[in-house]
């Protein structure tokens, strides 16, 4: 009988769905895809085969749900011989956005799992709704198949109160679940690892700062393998300046613009969502854009870039003082593994803290994780690619791998 050792990973947003086949007994990729605008009439999917020699198929047309999505991406992975009936296929692991405070590791989901998730809606209003039902498609068409739910802020639960609480009324906040869970944590759990790595070390022997810069950004501390501080919050508006989101802000501008502006809590959200960041600054997210526009001497662009840059700067400089001592400062995802110029930005002038970026390693492109800091400095400033996908696939099949191996699949 074949020991299966594949594991479909599942990123359901509202209206999209990202999906990777992995094979774990070499972290190989079999098969990723994407399908898009689900319920809208112009949804697409794109699947690439990535054994084989297969090219990549595309299918344009209304693809009304998430059932449907996940039946098509069901059907194009048999078309590679791939199917979700193989006896190869372990387990599917989900990512999930909030696990609040009872989740602090991956779980299998059971009925008990998925009602916990659905109670966090509350807090995470736009992302678990959508992750539920991709969980709840997947289950149905594979009732017999471990389902596990990898949580995006389970790497944060080892925060200490002192930095999860804000200092708001207890009775408050705890009525509420106000508290800092942050987001991103399969990315810092796994960047902070591969730094170590890197580094020839142990995770739990360093203490790593990881800065996770996409269009949405955190940082986050971490103390020997151990998160104990990141930047963003109850949800992920807080802390860096994002494509779209403002980051850190006096919470008194919600009230002034409700009283001055008229603007309801729905407008203002969507401002601090949407219109803020580097996109209300500037009108552009793409940090490529706002690089083109700075050399053609655009001066909104150039502001931009420096309140960015300051910002990031600024949480370096915190970090720094809450781990006392630091081994690694790691950039990464799209704009921290592709934006030179942001990297060599955010640790000029910190040779006084041991931090220096080498111009020309800095100016290496490649998607290798290196090392981005001259020889002599004190700290090292590394280049991590993030695998979210690729995190969750093995937390997945660590926590069935026995049971798939050894137990009733065997
Ligand atoms: P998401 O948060 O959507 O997963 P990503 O991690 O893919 O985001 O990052 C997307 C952002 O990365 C883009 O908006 C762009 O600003 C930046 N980016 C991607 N490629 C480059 C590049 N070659 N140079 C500079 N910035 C880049």
């Amino acid at each position: 009988m074949t020991t299966p050792t594949r594991v479909l990973v599942l990123n359901s947003g509202s209206s999209s769905v990202k999906y990777q086949l992995l094979d774990m007994r070499d972290d190989s990729r079999l098969a990723q895809g994407l399908v898009e605008r689900i319920g809208e009439e112009t949804s697409r999917l794109v699947h690439t085969p990535l054994q084989g020699g297969g090219a990549k198929r595309e299918k344009n047309g209304p693809i009304a749900d998430h059932a449907a999505a996940l039946k098509s991406v069901a059907e194009e992975l048999a078309a590679d011989g791939l199917g979700l009936d193989s006896p190869e296929l372990a387990a599917i692991g989900h990512r999930v956005v909030h696990g609040g405070l009872r989740f602090t590791e991956p779980t299998v989901i059971d009925d008990e799992v998925l009602a916990e998730i659905e109670r966090l809606v509350p807090v995470a209003p736009l992302h678990n709704p959508a992750n539920l039902t991709g969980i709840r498609t997947a289950m149905a068409l594979r009732p017999d198949l471990p389902q596990v739910a990898v949580f995006d802020t389970a790497f944060h639960t080892t925060m200490p109160e002192s930095a999860a609480r804000y200092a708001i009324d207890v009775e408050t906040a705890d009525a509420y679940r106000i508290r800092r869970y942050g987001f991103h944590g399969t990315s810092h759990a796994y960047v902070s690892r591969e730094t170590a790595k890197l580094l020839g070390k142990e995770p739990a022997e360093v203490n790593v700062i990881v800065l996770h810069l996409g269009n949405g950004a955190s940082a986050s501390a971490v103390r020997g393998g151990r998160c104990v501080d990141t930047s963003m919050g109850l949800t992920p508006l807080e802390g860096l300046v994002m494509g779209t989101r403002s980051g850190d802000i006096d919470p008194a501008v919600t009230f002034h613009l409700k009283r001055v502006a008229g603007m309801s809590a729905d407008d203002i959200d969507v401002l601090l969502n949407k219109k803020s960041g580097l996109v209300g600054l500037c009108g552009d997210n793409d940090m490529r854009e706002i690089r083109r526009r700075i050399d053609e001497g655009d001066e909104r662009a150039a502001l931009a870039f420096e309140i960015y840059v300051h910002r990031l700067k600024k949480y370096i400089g915190a970090y720094y003082a809450v781990l006392g001592r630091v081994d690694a400062v790691a950039f990464t995802a799209g704009v921290g593994e592709n934006a030179a110029p942001v990297r060599e930005a955010a640790i000029a002038g910190l040779e006084e803290l041991g931090l220096a970026v080498d111009a020309e390693l800095n100016s290496v492109r490649t998607d290798e994780a290196r090392l981005i800091s001259p020889d002599y400095a004190r700290v090292a400033v590394a280049v991590v690619p993030t695998d979210e996908e690729l995190e969750i696939a093995r937390q997945t099949f660590a926590l069935v791998g026995g049971e798939t191996l050894g137990g009733v699949n065997a």
